[in-house]
């Protein structure tokens, strides 16, 4: 069932156990805790809905995509309800992120991690069962730590919150055995106490397989399923082409170093650790300061270099797909794709690294056609390592195909001429999604329509006259069929005798290959079979034969209306009349801006925190269109609560009055 926010319960569980006038109160607490201690003025819609469903009492599952602020709906109801609750996630250094962000908003947490020190441990223990944290996060594995398990038993656990929750699926891409092990951990709680805690998982992972398996994985009860819309409306899509007069390297360069002399920072994703070393090379050849990241660097060249990124003492971090999940940084205004992923599941999650703060950012993928052969062979070559570890070859067989599948479509996506926005939100399920949404480099081009009836009806034709023969064959045996190419595949199979033999001779290979994908796109023919994709005429290609339908075509015009390289994701977002609409009106005043990055760069050193834990650029840029004089003008900018305002207000406000320390 749709809603106005784009948001749909799949399924509606039994209402839990807070309600009516005690569920008003608490969430009156709820939006107070929202404003003092988060500095947002309003629920994101989706947002207070779960939230209100947890307070209620309810198992919740969430599914909402990167960037839509799912912390918050478990984050403020561990504020409001009595206890403690215990926030299960997979990796220490987003534990670390999300706990020092909440104790520097005044909200006490702690985190339990395999790489603190005994005495650290033990105080965060006897904190714990002092009953001082409000919040409590953990890693799977440590669950059924028998330390860990008193000191819980000590205090009234309010919730169990788990992030990244498909990770107890085994058809997620990041399964976590010690996942499975979470529903014994909630019954230790409910024996010890004779009271089950509200369960509230929360994922960024939207198949229907996945949702199913959290559910069933972690036993929750009559859940309440929430799949918000996936639309990232702050988010520019491209896709870029390296041309003949401008190479990979070269389309790459310039797009990082327009973005980069705006002030701006960004991550390029690469496929290999190779190809990192390469890039981030080719970078800092030209002047730009960039940090590297793979799985084939020492941890500590690792958190060096997610440190120079989070400090804002690189401007890009170049890195493979091991870059990710840990990373909170809001303020990240470009991701570009130097290769193709191997699924829009990871696509949108990577790209969605960017604008988490709300402001306008690029995600642009530089495609090649290479890229889906390595992917292809990368797919096959984990198919060969699983039967050689002794996985059930069907097994084996059905996730290589999927695998496969997820492939073809991450190249629809790149290589379509429709909307990408709405290629990526209809990927996901949605089907509320517009055709054009003027924000993607597909909508921002031009094309010329032309009358391709006659080729179509050539293609088709020649599909048929294979299918009478009883064959069926792959897109490029098609086109060289049409062209009349002098093949001994050709001749052996004396397709050259088939009355469309190169009827379409004086067409080029990649004009036939067009029309030939349109008709895929558009239902006239389907491609089935996994491993040796073949093309047959579906029912509506036989009737645009038969009833003489018109075929048009799309054909992109040579000059793009807006240059490939073009910075949408500009500071004009953060310089112009505020783009997330929350911000105050009015010019920002740049010089103040500049003054203020300084005042809050100085005091994330003095405190050892990234810069944005403080304020994001959004919240200063806010500030100095504001320019606020006193302490409660300063709540009124966007983002900052009464807890930051007192811990940073007096600097920020000498700053407003010129006053700064330099
Ligand atoms: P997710 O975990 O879904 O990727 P986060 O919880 O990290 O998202 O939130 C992403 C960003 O959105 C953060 O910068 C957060 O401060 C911001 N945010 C969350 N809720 C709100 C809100 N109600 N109003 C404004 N910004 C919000």
């Amino acid at each position: 069932m749709a809603t106005q926010t784009g948001a749909h319960d799949v399924d509606g569980g039994a209402p839990g156990e807070a309600g009516g006038a005690g569920l008003d109160a608490l969430m009156g607490q709820a939006r107070r805790v929202l404003r003092d201690t988060f500095g947002h003025q309003e629920f994101r819609p989706v947002q207070g809905k779960l939230i209100e469903q947890v307070l209620r009492g309810d198992d919740v599952l969430a599914v909402m995509p990167t960037g839509a602020g799912k912390s918050l709906v478990y984050q403020i109801p561990a504020l409001v309800l009595p206890g403690c609750a215990v926030v299960i996630s997979p990796l220490i250094s987003l534990m670390r992120d999300q706990v020092d962000s909440l104790v520097d908003s005044g909200a006490p947490a702690a985190c339990i991690t395999s790489s603190q020190d005994a005495s650290v441990r033990s105080q965060v223990l006897a904190e714990l069962a002092a009953g001082s944290y409000k919040l409590l996060y953990v890693a799977p594995e440590r669950l059924d730590d028998q330390r860990l398990l008193a000191a819980i038993d000590r205090v009234e656990v309010s919730m169990v919150a788990i992030d990244e929750a498909h990770c107890v699926s085994q058809w997620g891409q990041d399964f976590r055995p010690s996942y499975l092990r979470i529903p014994d951990f909630v019954d230790h709680l409910e024996r010890t106490s004779g009271r089950r805690p509200r369960l509230c998982a929360l994922t960024a992972t939207a198949t229907a397989r996945v949702r199913s398996d959290i559910a069933a994985g972690l036993r929750l009860r009559d859940p309440r399923v929430t799949v918000s819309s996936f639309d990232r409306p702050n988010l520019y899509f491209g896709v870029e082409r390296p041309s003949g007069t401008r190479d990979k390297d070269e389309l790459l360069l310039h797009m990082v170093r327009k973005r980069v002399d705006a002030g701006q920072e960004g991550i390029v994703y690469c496929n290999t650790r190779k190809a990192v070393e390469q890039v981030c090379q080719l970078l800092r050849d030209s002047g730009v300061s960039a940090a590297r990241y793979h799985a084939g660097l020492s941890d500590e060249e690792r958190s060096r270099a997610q440190e120079d990124f989070a400090f804002d003492r690189a401007s890009v971090i170049v890195a493979t797909n091991a870059f990710g999940m840990g990373i909170d940084k809001s303020n990240v205004s470009f991701v570009i794709h130097y290769n193709m992923p191997h699924d829009l599941e990871s696509y949108y999650q990577e790209a969605g690294r960017a604008g988490r703060d709300g402001e306008p950012a690029d995600c642009i993928l530089i495609y090649s056609k290479r890229d889906v052969q390595t992917n292809q062979f990368l797919i096959e070559r984990t198919y060969d390592e699983a039967i050689a570890n002794g996985v059930d070859p069907s097994v084996a067989a059905a996730s290589r195909d999927a695998g496969l599948q997820r492939l073809r479509d991450m190249t629809i996506y790149c290589t379509t001429t429709d909307c990408l926005r709405s290629t990526i939100l209809r990927y996901f399920g949605q089907t509320d999604v517009p055709m054009r949404c003027e924000h993607c480099s597909n909508c921002s081009q031009d094309f010329d329509v032309e009358d391709a009836t006659v080729d179509a009806q050539k293609v088709i034709s020649c599909v048929l006259r294979l299918a009478q023969r009883n064959r069926s064959v792959g897109k490029a045996m098609i086109v060289d069929i049409l062209r009349g190419a002098k093949t001994e595949r050709i001749a052996d199979n004396r397709f050259d005798e088939l009355s469309t033999y190169g009827i379409m001779a004086s067409q080029s290979k990649q004009h036939v290959r067009y029309v030939l994908d349109a008709l895929v796109d558009r239902g006239m023919l389907a491609v089935s079979g996994d491993r040796y994709p073949t093309v047959g005429a579906t029912p509506d290609g036989m009737r645009f034969l038969s009833e003489r339908q018109t075929f048009e075509l799309k054909v992109p015009r040579r000059m793009p209306r807006v240059d490939p390289t073009q910075v949408h994701g500009s500071r004009g977002g953060v310089f112009g009349s505020g783009s997330s609409g929350q911000g105050g009106q009015g010019e920002v005043d740049e010089e103040l801006f500049e003054r203020l990055r300084a005042t809050r760069n100085r005091l994330a050193g003095e405190a050892g925190v990234p810069a944005y834990i403080i304020f994001s650029n959004a919240t200063l840029a806010d500030m100095a269109r504001r320019r606020p004089t006193t302490e409660e003008d300063l709540i009124h900018v966007n983002r900052v609560g009464v807890t930051k305002a007192r811990r940073y207000g007096e600097a920020f406000l000498a700053c407003v009055r010129g006053e700064d320390p330099e």
